[in-house]
């Protein structure tokens, strides 16, 4: 199952769909709205790192708050036409629009709508509308739209520079301001080429867009406002293709751009796009036997998170990607342990572009550390675009001092799948010692252990806690990878090793200390439940009482002020779980176990960040009916819409949690220094399940079914442990497999 289709026009499903049929390339991104109807709509056209910053107001804003938030901008707008059937204008109702189909087609990449119209004088058109966000050619938007009738069509197609973000008060996962950022500078037209410039209003971006047309008829365009409208018409058929460009300053495009793309027709970008894909979908393919709707769902996911990350080095992903405008475009640690992770496992040099991000962000991260008093050390931003901060409410944002952890389990987990020590080398220690730094800046010895206080973990319905679980632990594995790290790079290159340790400042004392800090970490735990601790005071306060709870009253936060919340034994997502997860061989089985059923209870999955860890959590304890249930939850989430804001954008993390589910849950992959481990099962109703990995310098592919079958494709021999057992890998491996 390759395609996305709906089947049916209701007005109600607009807005999600818009959202499900976005197309992009990790450049630009395109809402999947209707052309010819822009209401009900949330209009929206974004490129990856185009941002504005607006003034955060505070009426009591105390030292350190940021001044600014950045926010993603929506770009000029080329999708919408108008239609007119002998003069009546195309506008879609329940009664008029029949046969309608629209697909969203993986494999090729595009979109495709179309419909039967019944004019008010009961007279048939035909319509259809074609899309494309080249993958070749990241600046370019294809439009094909197709018209048959029996009479006089015409055609307006809009270019529109007077926009606003998207902004909904009651909601704060979504913007609070509906701002205009964008002041047009130029707007023209000839009789080829139609374009209008912009600025943003703060950061001084611009983006130009052209747009070109190839069709059967004349097309005059003129300027009325902020608006380039160009006109065409004809009898009985109407074809045209409309070619646009987003030429953005933050990358080096102009006007020959759109030269050298419009010669081609869109049948011929349609085979560009298709190549781009099959390579993509060889590598990272999820083949699902037994269950269309869960293939379906995978691919769809897949293919969201392609079209949304960054691929350049110098832009990421947002929490909902390319798709709309919740949480303001801005990326958070979603990226590192939820989706990184996922294209890990098949594409290794995308997610080394997603590390070069941070990276390149270390020195913004350097000043921000020193605003919140640590002499030493980076603090990654909170929620970013450029890497500055942009989270106002620094409980649940900045203090999730946690980022600096996630980040540097993202940069082992790459080492570990890679062996690329030329990146450790020149970037990934850096990164590993300056967070290092920051830990021994927050935490403190304290009677023999080492303790964090006054962060938060990543569940944010408990805020500024002591000793968050998931934050020592994840804090106690980055600095023991620090001075891992430290050995194996002497070992490596101790030219290049010395120089780099003049560079980054750092000492014996310094390593000496992150050992120290290391062995003593504190983890807090309790002995008559036998569970971590989600933090040092979690157990006294008291229990939510989740009888009394209606369900119109989730997402809590929506309902209850944060500090009833704070209260309370609540969790909006994972936390002690998920560091379990993470990072297993730091925990008694027991203790995994006592403590996935103590959080269970209490957690509200109210961020969609949530299900998916609780499901491969569950796989990993035997739980498999639970493991199966959270499954089905995660990844239809937003093709079902159940957290009921699919349309402000696609939940990017969960899309890779929902991936993660099979390549973690189900196949229990994990890479430690010792290897590769898989713990495979699958569910009852599954025929099978099959995909590939790349380890180090081979790939792999794993087939699931009654047996398992482990192949290597290519490359060198590779240790590989199966329920525990070790193996060689030289060519095929035939295990039987097993559940518990
Ligand atoms: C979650 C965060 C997440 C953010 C963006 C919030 O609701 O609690 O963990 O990073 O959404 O997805």
């Amino acid at each position: 199952m390759w395609t996305l289709n709906k089947t049916s026009y209701k007005e109600q499903d607009i807005l999600v769909n818009e959202s499900l049929f976005a197309l992009g390339n990790g450049y630009l991104g395109v809402r999947g709205c209707f052309e010819e109807q822009s209401s009900p709509s949330i209009r929206g056209t974004y490129i990856n790192g185009f941002y504005d910053t607006t003034p955060l107001s505070y009426s009591e804003k105390l030292y350190g708050f940021p001044d600014d938030s950045e926010r993603q901008v929506n770009v000029i707008e080329a999708q919408t036409v108008e239609i007119y059937l002998d003069g009546e204008k195309v506008s879609l109702t329940i009664d008029n629009v029949l046969d309608f189909e629209q697909t969203l087609d993986l494999k090729q990449g595009i979109s495709i709508r179309k419909y039967t119209y019944l004019t008010t004088h009961q007279k048939k058109a035909t319509l259809c509308f074609k899309r494309l966000v080249s993958f070749k050619y990241e600046y370019l938007f294809l439009m094909d739209i197709n018209i048959e009738y029996d009479g006089f069509i015409e055609m307006k197609s809009f270019l529109e520079g007077d926009l606003y973000t998207y902004a909904d008060e009651t909601d704060p996962r979504v913007g609070s301001h509906k701002e205009r950022v964008l002041n047009i500078e130029d707007m023209g037209c000839d009789d080829h080429y139609q374009w209008i410039e912009a600025r943003t209003l703060n950061s001084d971006l611009t983006i130009k867009t052209v747009s070109t047309y190839q069709t059967s008829v004349p097309v005059t365009s003129k300027i009325i406002d902020s608006n380039v409208i160009s006109m065409m018409s004809g009898m009985n058929k109407l074809q045209t293709t409309k070619y646009t460009a987003y030429l953005s300053s933050l990358k080096d495009y102009n006007n020959s751009n759109l030269k050298a793309v419009e010669s081609f027709s869109f049948e011929e970008h349609m085979r560009f796009q298709k190549s781009y894909l099959d390579l993509f979908w060889d590598a990272s393919d999820i083949e699902i036997l037994g269950d269309e709707a869960l293939q379906q769902g995978i691919r769809f996911n897949l293919f969201q998170l392609l079209q949304s990350v960054g691929k350049d080095g110098k832009t990421n992903i947002g929490a909902k990607g390319l798709t709309g405008e919740g949480y303001e475009g801005h990326t958070f640690w979603d990226t590192e342990i939820y989706i990184l992770p996922c294209l890990l496992m098949s594409q290794p040099e995308l997610s080394k572009k997603l590390l070069m991000y941070r990276y390149d962000q270390l020195e913004e991260s350097r000043e921000r550390a020193r605003v919140l008093g640590h002499k030493r050390g980076v603090k990654f931003p909170w929620r970013t675009i450029t890497g500055k901060e942009s989270s106002s409410y620094f409980p649940a944002g900045t203090a999730q001092y946690h980022i600096n952890g996630d980040v540097s389990y993202s940069i082992i987990q790459y080492y570990l799948m890679t062996d690329d020590l030329e990146f450790m080398k020149d970037y990934g220690f850096e990164i590993l010692v300056e967070t290092s730094l920051l830990w021994l800046e927050i935490g403190h010895f304290y009677k023999e252990s080492f303790r964090i206080d006054a962060v938060t973990g990543p569940d944010e319905y408990s805020c500024v806690v002591n000793n968050n679980y998931y934050t020592n632990l994840i804090a106690k594995y980055n600095m023991h990878w620090t001075y891992m790290m430290k050995d194996i790079l002497e070992n490596y290159n101790p030219e290049a090793y010395k120089q780099l340790i003049e560079k980054i400042k750092i000492s014996e004392d310094d390593f000496d200390n992150f050992r120290k800090a290391e062995e003593q970490m504190y983890l807090p735990y309790d002995e008559t439940l036998n569970i971590n601790l989600q933090d040092d005071h979690f157990l006294e306060k008291k229990l939510w009482d989740f009888d009394n709870t209606p369900k119109e009253k989730y997402p809590l936060l929506l309902h209850f002020h944060p500090l009833t919340i704070y209260r309370h034994q609540v969790l909006k997502q994972a936390d002690t779980v998920l560091a379990h997860l993470l990072l297993e061989e730091y925990v008694h089985e027991s203790i995994r176990r006592d403590s996935f059923h103590y959080y269970e209870q209490l957690t509200t999955h109210d961020s969609s960040l949530s299900s998916c860890i609780y499901g491969m959590m569950a796989s990993k304890l035997g739980e498999y009916k639970h493991a199966v249930d959270y499954f089905n939850e995660t990844i239809f989430l937003d093709l079902k819409n159940t957290h009921k804001n699919t349309k402000d954008g696609l939940h990017m993390a969960n899309l890779g949690g929902s991936i993660l589910a099979i390549l973690k849950g189900f196949a229990g992959f994990r890479i430690t220094i010792d290897g590769v481990e898989l713990a495979p099962w699958i569910p009852d109703e599954w025929e099978s399940v099959k995909f590939k990995i790349r380890v180090k310098t081979s790939w792999i592919e794993v087939r699931i079914a009654k047996d398992i079958q482990i192949t290597l494709l290519e490359g060198d021999t590779l240790s590989v442990s199966v329920y525990g057992d070790s193996y060689e890998l030289e060519n095929s491996l035939r295990i039987r497999r097993q559940y518990d």
